[in-house]
């Protein structure tokens, strides 16, 4: 789907939580604003310096963070460094990779050479994670919030389910044609894939729920039977999300906790 002024560089960072690498992506026509950047090596900020050349683009101006998971932030100070780009990040997460040259709020809106932005929290993933909306475009940078493919974890206590679903349902009141992911290909049915995403979770929330009903009552129990089929390096991964939906149902009053074990407390 047609984009202007918007380009990307995929970090070398692939993975089962990272997929392809991270896409950091380049926005605007000589003054270069970045959204995010995953690896500090020489390889990788010579790669954007590069991408910067070819797209015709004079410097970097602005480096934005989605969050501050490493694998988003962790090549920002290298970048800033070599190219005396400003830094922003979140105001919730002030301090965290050091140096900012300014912070931004749910609704701010940050100009870039050729357009703007409006940053919109959505936290779940990382309690700071923002998306960034380019309104005349109709273009959403989702970082880890949606990915391209699969799902995003959710891994308390940072991460909260009841967040994030609340996260992906402010999505909706965006008018939107594209999304662009941290990680993976954009995804050009956006409303599909927001729905899709907050239907996933309110299945897995049933299959909780069913779970504890069967008598299976700790995390590693649930996920064994909710994960069976996934490659091992993704059973962490969905266990933390497992605890991710007990944590939401705890505050819901749904489930109640009793040492590592947990129970339905709602009428059956
Ligand atoms: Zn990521």
């Amino acid at each position: 789907m047609e984009t202007r002024r918007i380009h990307h560089f995929t970090a070398a960072n692939p993975g089962y939580m990272t997929l392809d690498g991270t896409n950091q992506y380049l926005l605007g026509e000589n003054e270069i604003t970045v959204i995010d950047v995953g690896l500090s090596s020489k390889e990788n900020i010579d790669g954007i310096l590069k991408q910067v050349g070819t797209v015709g683009g004079k410097k970097i101006e602005k480096i934005l963070l989605t969050h501050i998971h490493r694998d988003h932030s962790g090549g920002a100070l290298a970048l800033k460094k070599q190219t005396g780009a400003k830094l922003g990040i979140s105001r919730l997460r002030a301090g965290y990779v050091g140096s900012e040259d300014f912070t931004y709020d749910d609704g701010d809106e940050i100009p870039y050479d050729g357009g703007r932005l409006r940053v919109i929290h959505t936290p779940g993933h990382e309690s700071g994670h923002c998306c960034f909306y380019e309104p005349d475009q109709r273009i959403l940078f989702t970082g880890d919030h949606i990915l391209g493919r699969g799902t995003t974890v959710i891994p308390p206590p940072d991460g909260d389910m009841a967040l994030y679903l609340r996260s992906l349902e402010k999505l909706l009141a965006l008018k939107i044609r594209l999304l662009l992911p941290g990680h993976g290909p954009a995804i050009d049915a956006p409303y599909d894939k927001i729905n899709e995403y907050i239907e996933h979770r309110l299945m897995r929330e049933r299959e909780v729920m069913e779970c504890l009903r069967d008598g299976l009552d700790t995390i590693p129990t649930i996920a064994a039977r909710i994960y069976a089929e996934v490659p091992a390096p993704l059973q962490t991964v969905g266990r933390l999300s497992i605890e991710a939906h007990l944590l939401k149902l705890i505050q819901e009053k749904r489930v109640a906790k009793d040492g590592e074990r947990y129970r339905r407390s709602e009428a059956v």
